[in-house]
């Protein structure tokens, strides 16, 4: 199992959006009405790759990313999922959708600013208490 934990302000905005997208993909390429296994591991590792992004709450949407921090396979299924689900995503959650398309406008930062991911925030965090 992995280790629980949450994701905070914009980062949890962002793990909610792929996983309604995963839903979309998942109900359509796989039939099921809940995520699949396979699906439900791609959004743990969404869910990593989030956690220990440098960008941290700063984080420009993944496409625009420099970054690149996702394998080659999840990367791949990433792009399908969200070629494929992201148009499909106005009807149902409209207001997620039109966030994702005006934070893909703004421009990546050069570098990512140091210690800001999420899980270095939340190490900290309980390292201090
Ligand atoms: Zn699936």
């Amino acid at each position: 199992m992995s280790e629980s934990f949450s994701l905070s302000g914009n980062l949890g905005r962002e793990f909610a959006t792929i996983c309604a997208m995963v839903a979309i993909y998942c109900r359509d390429h796989h039939g099921g009405k809940t995520p699949c296994t396979e699906c439900q591991a791609f959004m743990e590792y969404a869910k990593t790759r989030l956690d220990r992004c440098p960008y941290g709450q700063e984080k420009p949407t993944c496409n625009k990313c420099p970054v690149h921090c996702y394998k080659p396979e999840p990367r791949e299924l990433a792009r399908q999922i969200m070629r494929y689900a992201g148009p499909r995503m106005l009807l149902p959650h409209p207001i997620m959708a039109i966030r994702h398309l005006l934070l893909e406008r703004k421009p990546a930062p050069e570098k990512p600013p140091k210690n800001l991911s999420n899980r270095h925030l939340r190490l900290q965090k309980a390292a201090s208490e």
